[in-house]
């Protein structure tokens, strides 16, 4: 891509309304705008990077077992009073009434409306068990929005549901999920560690919000300093097979955030706590027939009883792990993605465009990489070289290649690694094997 004819602007100054780095660089990084309160539009560079954590949820659901749907943002009230949650939810849930004048929702989540599809497509315990998702876009009228995508109004959440005959089978699924999410964020370059939750009456101990750590989280969070040093990839993991193992090893490490901490029952103390701050990037938890017995959904046993299905519900913020990604990965100059969710690969910076050797070589590097699969952000413009830099610095591509005047004259480009900002003069053939062979 041309950066001469790409979709970016780039702010220099701090917009004041940003109280967070993740807002200010988002919002210099032109990744998005503000449409209203808590509503942004997503503009190219920032689109690319919610689509890369897509794919990667996406392709971990798809490892774990679980089955993409996509149901509607907008909701039927009449669901919602089955369950008897449309007077319960509270001013968070935006109503709206049809030409008819029916009532209904913009959904902020979806346990009545895949619980609804279950009713009416599964009738026998051999339908069991089931385990499906979408990434949906969700609207809560929060009281406070902030923090720009981390708390917003409208937002993108990967919500999936699991189904099983009882209590049992229904941990085999939560199990599954758990181990899924462990990997999901390692794979975006995060450490998220699952930690204890509330879920209400039902859940039991069932219940695991996935945090990271940033100075910035809104939650308090407490936990024993070995989880962090503990690998999610570390075990080969087979998802038929017994994952309890996983789970135990995850679990019986002390971890709440503030509205689970107890002291008295904390097991850590001194050197070994970690007490910090942290940003909820995912939610699990069991809820049991919570929503199958208010709405009728059970299956048929092989003796003729009808049993009422137990279910589980599973979260990811999508678009909020943007901005969390941002805070756990950033420098003064800007962000510092990590490989597997940065929008472009490769920042190729032409320092001399409209000299004939300089723009030769930045467009068969241009060319070579993008053969090879690799997506390259070309700042062909005609600028200064250091509005160049400073702008590749600021949207944080993991590589810049730069192509300069005197370089090419000795057959030599300058490669920039932006995470701790390592540069080396190479030949224009190790520059790019380099690039290729680089494993993240
Ligand atoms: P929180 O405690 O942050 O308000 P929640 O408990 O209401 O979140 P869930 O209903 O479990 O959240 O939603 C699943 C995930 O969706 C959360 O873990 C979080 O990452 C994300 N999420 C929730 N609310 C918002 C929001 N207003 N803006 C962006 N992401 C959100
Ligand atoms: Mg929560």
């Amino acid at each position: 891509m041309r950066l001469s004819r790409y979709f970016l602007t780039t702010l220099k100054e701090t917009p004041a309304e940003a109280k967070i780095v993740s807002h200010r660089l988002m919002l210099r990084a032109g990744m998005v705008r503000q449409a209203s309160a808590g509503i942004y539009s997503w503009l190219p560079l920032g689109f690319r990077v919610l689509r890369n954590i897509e794919n990667i949820v996406h392709e971990e659901m798809a490892a774990a077992g679980a089955q993409a749907v996509l149901m509607p943002t907008l909701q039927l009230a009449d669901l919602w009073r089955e369950s008897g949650r449309y007077d319960a939810y509270g001013p968070e849930m935006l109503r709206i009434s049809d030409r008819h004048d029916r009532d209904m929702l913009y959904g902020p989540t979806n346990e009545e409306q895949i619980t609804q599809i279950m009713r009416d497509d599964i009738r026998s315990y051999r339908d069991l068990p089931r385990n499906l998702y979408h990434i949906q876009w969700k609207f809560r009228d929060e009281i406070r929005p902030r923090f720009g995508v981390m708390r917003g109004r409208e937002f993108l959440m990967k919500d999936g549901y699991s189904f099983d005959l009882d209590f049992e089978a229904a941990k085999r699924s939560y199990n599954i999920m758990f181990v899924a999410y462990l990997r999901t964020y390692a794979r975006m370059g995060l450490k998220a560690i699952p930690m204890q939750a509330d879920s209400g009456p039902i859940g039991g101990d069932l219940s695991h919000e996935f945090v990271i750590l940033a100075d910035t989280g809104e939650s308090a969070v407490y936990a024993d300093k070995r989880l962090f040093d503990m690998d999610p990839h570390a075990d080969d993991v087979d998802f038929e097979g017994d994952l309890e193992p996983i789970f135990k090893k995850w679990t019986s490490l002390y971890a709440a955030t503030d509205e689970k901490h107890d002291p008295t029952v904390c097991s850590v103390e001194g050197e070994n706590l970690v007490e910090a701050r942290g940003i909820e990037v995912g939610h699990i938890f069991y809820f049991g027939t919570k929503y199958s017995e208010p709405l009728g959904c059970a299956v048929t046993m092989p003796d003729g009883e009808k049993r009422l299905i137990h279910g589980g519900s599973y979260g990811i913020g999508v678009s909020r792990l943007v901005g969390a990604i941002i805070e756990a990965s950033h420098d003064d100059a800007g962000i510092v993605w990590p490989d597997a969710v940065a929008p472009f690969n490769v920042a190729l910076i032409n320092l001399k465009s409209g000299d004939e050797v300089c723009d030769a070589v930045a467009n068969d590097l241009y060319a070579k990489l993008s053969d090879a699969g690799v997506q390259v952000l070309h700042d062909d413009r005609d600028e200064r070289a250091g509005v160049k830099f400073a702008d590749m610095d600021l949207i944080g591509l993991p590589w810049q290649l730069t192509v300069g005047p005197r370089g090419v004259k000795a057959g030599t480009v300058e490669l920039k690694r932006r995470a701790g900002g390592d540069k080396e003069e190479l030949s224009i053939d190790s520059a790019l094997s380099r690039i290729l062979d680089f494993d993240s």
